[in-house]
């Protein structure tokens, strides 16, 4: 199997990039944020703190997390329910960044993400895939943006799915949670050493999947 492990802030294009990559490369793209965002959405709809360590452990077996790959993208299901509209409020991402953050959630996705890439070619994005999920990935991409950037992209991404948020609260939104996924104690978000850094500031989607599409000839060829 061939991994491609693609990590970096919120916003930064990850997904689409990933998305549009796997298209071509027939891979499987699994959006490792949907499933802390799952949990997320179970803890926040039980009352649970999701900072609480204490309060979310023993919850943690009674959340069934499953996804399906459809060729409408990645479905997220949470015990049987179908949340993958769900689980996209900014009330979710904070939860999620704030329960990502306890090494018992971490630990509990860890299987799941690595049983994928066993079973699949997959192009996986998240925070900690080529440090931590996938270490012997054969290709590691830390991609990254200009806060400002990133937050102008997931305004679009959210009036697009009908959940419109002005500018200015989505941009403190992700410096916030970049900064609390940065700083946490359990597999923070940086560019693993082996990891090829790619800044999509200045260039748009397509020149992005062409970067990465190149990268993936190469090191399948070597
Ligand atoms: O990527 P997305 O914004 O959907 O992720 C939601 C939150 O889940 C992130 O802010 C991050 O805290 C957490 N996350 C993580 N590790 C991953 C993927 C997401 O900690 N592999």
């Amino acid at each position: 199997m061939f991994s491609v492990a693609i990590d970096g802030p919120a916003g930064a294009g990850k997904s689409s990039v990933a998305k549009a990559a796997a298209q071509e490369l027939g891979f499987v793209y699994v959006d490792t944020g949907a499933l802390y965002r799952t949990v997320a959405l179970y803890l926040l709809r039980h009352g649970i703190n999701p900072k609480d360590s204490e309060a979310v452990e023993p919850v943690l077996s009674e959340i069934q997390v499953d996804l399906e790959h459809t060729s409408e993208g990645q479905k997220m299901f949470l015990c049987g329910e179908d949340v993958t509209g769900l689980i996209r409020t900014p009330e979710v991402s904070m939860a999620a960044s704030d329960c990502s953050a306890l090494p018992v959630v971490r630990a509990f996705l860890l299987d799941l993400q690595r049983d994928l890439a066993r079973r699949n070619n997959v192009l996986m994005d998240g925070r900690d895939i080529g440090s931590v999920v996938l270490p012997n990935a054969e290709l590691k991409i830390f991609l990254t943006a200009s806060p400002e950037e990133r937050a102008k992209r997931r305004m679009l991404q959210l009036q697009e799915a009908g959940n419109p948020a002005d500018f200015e609260t989505i941009l403190k939104d992700i410096q916030q949670r970049d900064y609390q996924d940065s700083h946490r104690a359990a597999a923070p978000l940086k560019q693993a050493e082996d990891a090829v850094l790619l800044d999509t500031t200045e260039i748009d989607l397509q020149q992005s999947v062409k970067v990465l599409l190149e990268l993936v000839k190469e090191r399948r060829g070597a």
